[in-house]
């Protein structure tokens, strides 16, 4: 006990004492039922983007994946293991989730590493090959004449979130149940400065602001 972080027991006794007593029933219930999210919130690792804050989620809401940059590989069903592969497949296979979010960020790690192609970048690490799936072969990805290299930042992790989106469908059984209309997905965007959220309109290709698009009732 005396390495664990002191901060995780102090944070583990309120939760005890202020947020379980208004939860256990739920924990109860669901511990018997098991659980049984509708969505499931592909994010990103950062500590500030976290689903069940930003989307107040209570237990048993949010089947979360988390991993550098929000990416979805594309359908492998080869020999090696699939971590992304094997979260999506239990929640779209076995909870059928009606809703799967992908969930980008601003100020986004694993994107300015890829885009600055800075030392964890370097062959033989992780980042480097994980972030690599996320341009397709051949593809190219630079800055734009006259466009900021804040505003190529923000662009590419929006793609992030379009090629997470596009990569999903690759998976027959998210394919046949979004065809079947049993499962939409859907990609957001939050902004961790103003703690702002946009939520991305697939018609229009565009991210709109929750508070715009959606005024609070
Ligand atoms: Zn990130």
């Amino acid at each position: 006990m005396d390495l664990f972080p002191k901060a995780l027991i102090d944070g583990y006794r309120t939760f005890r004492a202020q947020r379980l007593p208004t939860e256990q029933s739920r924990y109860r219930d669901l511990s018997v039922r098991g659980q049984a999210p509708e969505t499931m919130v592909i994010g990103c690792c950062d500590s500030r983007v976290s689903p069940e804050v930003i989307f107040d989620a209570g237990p048993g809401e949010l089947f979360v994946m988390r991993n550098i940059a929000n990416l979805v590989p594309t359908y492998q069903p080869d020999s090696a293991a699939h971590g992304v592969s094997a979260a999506l497949e239990f929640a779209v296979n076995v909870l059928k989730v009606k809703h799967i979010v992908v969930l980008g960020h601003a100020q986004c790690g694993g994107i300015r590493a890829f885009i600055d192609k800075i030392e964890p970048l370097s062959p033989g690490d992780f980042i480097g090959k994980w972030m690599a799936m996320f341009i397709k072969p051949g593809e190219i990805v630079e800055q734009r004449e006259h466009e900021s290299m804040q505003a190529f930042i923000t662009r590419i992790e929006k793609a992030a979130v379009f090629r997470s989106l596009e990569n999903l469908m690759t998976f027959p059984f998210v394919r046949n149940r979004v065809e079947r209309g049993e499962l939409q997905l859907h990609g957001a965007y939050f902004g961790v400065a103003e703690g702002s959220l946009f939520v991305l309109d697939r018609m229009a290709k565009e991210f709109r602001s929750v508070t715009q698009v959606l005024p609070s009732s």
